[in-house]
């Protein structure tokens, strides 16, 4: 693991930066000092979301597919190329597939030729349905491999593998974040998460869609601090002996985080009530004392501090395509 261990860090690729997470991502890395190469194929990025670095002479987008990855030499390379939202990754399952587990071999293979130091991009995905809870990083899970999000959870399960193969091997020196939901300002309204939908639909004063009776819950970190996790994590002197859990540990039910939507908004509608999809998970919270431990990192913005930017976003960016499913 070679030149991961130089202490100065001058250039950086982020996978994946023209999307909701990247984007921050790279704003952040050139507001550091970095030099910060954007590799994304904008399959469901766009490059509006670049559209503060454009000028920056610190900062150069490559259009391309990380199944491909002709990448500079760099110090770190932060891999967050894949689609996210149920709604898009179920649209192409071969593609999300091919993306997490080729793109990631491909950019493994790419940051062992440069000497770079690797981040991953893992999801609270890998839990499945949890059967324990919170969850620890000790948890191996609950996926079902042949249902319709293993395209998803079961790419990024196999991306974790490799990236631990690596490691074991001694060729990247690699950390692994598994995100949990994470939300804020440049979320695409039509992506079909929660919180896109639940603000989206809200401002079209169209019905609140609630996936089941809206008791199952989830924890919702806002984007500054997620990213501050992954540049805590991807500093850390050492290499962390586990993937990391990144995410806000306070816990709120569907209809909780709709009640705060209604009330941000001012909307006077109804719910509307839609069966669960397949293999929803019924909780999901992480235990983060790994990340407090080890990085000292722990989410500083509330629900109640955080929806009202990512409100502000969605009331002044373009108009929605109605999302239909998936949280
Ligand atoms: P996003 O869809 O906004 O961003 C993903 C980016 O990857 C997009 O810009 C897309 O164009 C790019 N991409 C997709 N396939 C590619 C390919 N083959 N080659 C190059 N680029 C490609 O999603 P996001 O919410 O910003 O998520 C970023 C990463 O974080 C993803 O890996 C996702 O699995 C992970 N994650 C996100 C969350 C969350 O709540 N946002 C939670 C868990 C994990």
């Amino acid at each position: 693991m070679p030149s991961s261990r130089r202490s100065e860090v001058r250039s950086v690729l982020v996978a994946g930066g023209a999307g909701f997470l990247g984007s921050h991502l790279c704003e952040r890395l050139v507001a550091e000092g970095r030099r910060v190469y954007c590799l994304d194929s904008l399959h469901t990025g766009v490059i509006e979301n670049l559209r503060t670095l454009e000028r920056e002479a610190r900062f150069q987008f490559i259009e391309g597919d990380v199944r491909r990855p002709r990448i500079p030499p760099v110090d770190q390379i932060f891999n967050l190329a894949s689609p996210a939202s149920p709604l898009h990754y179920q649209r192409d399952p071969i593609y999300t597939l091919t993306t997490n587990v080729g793109g990631t071999a491909a950019l493994l293979q790419a940051a062992e030729e440069v000497g770079a130091r690797y981040l991953q991009a893992s999801t609270s995905e890998v839990y499945g349905d949890p059967q324990e809870h919170p969850q620890r990083e000790s948890y191996n899970g609950n996926v079902n491999p042949t249902g319709p999000r293993a395209c998803y959870d079961e790419g990024k399960r196999a991306a974790e593998a490799l990236c631990f193969d690596f490691l074991r091997h001694s060729r990247v020196d690699v950390r692994v974040a598994r995100i949990f939901n994470t939300y804020g300002p440049r979320m695409r309204a039509d992506d079909g998460r929660i919180v896109c939908n639940l603000i989206a639909q809200a401002l079209r004063g169209e019905p609140l869609t609630i996936h089941g009776d809206g008791t199952q819950t989830r924890s919702f970190c806002y984007v500054s601090d997620l990213i501050e996790g992954l540049i805590r994590l991807m500093q850390f002197p050492q290499v962390p002996k586990s993937a990391v859990n990144l995410g806000n540990s306070d816990e709120f039910s569907i209809l909780e985080l709709a009640g705060e939507v209604v009330r941000l908004v001012g909307y006077q509608g109804c719910y509307l009530h839609r069966p669960l999809p397949q293999d929803d998970p019924r909780r999901r919270r992480p235990d983060i004392s790994l990340a407090l431990r080890l990085l000292k990192w722990q989410p500083q913005v509330t629900l109640r501090d955080g929806l009202p930017p990512t409100v502000a976003w969605f009331r002044h960016s373009p108009p929605a395509t109605p999302a239909t499913s998936a949280q």
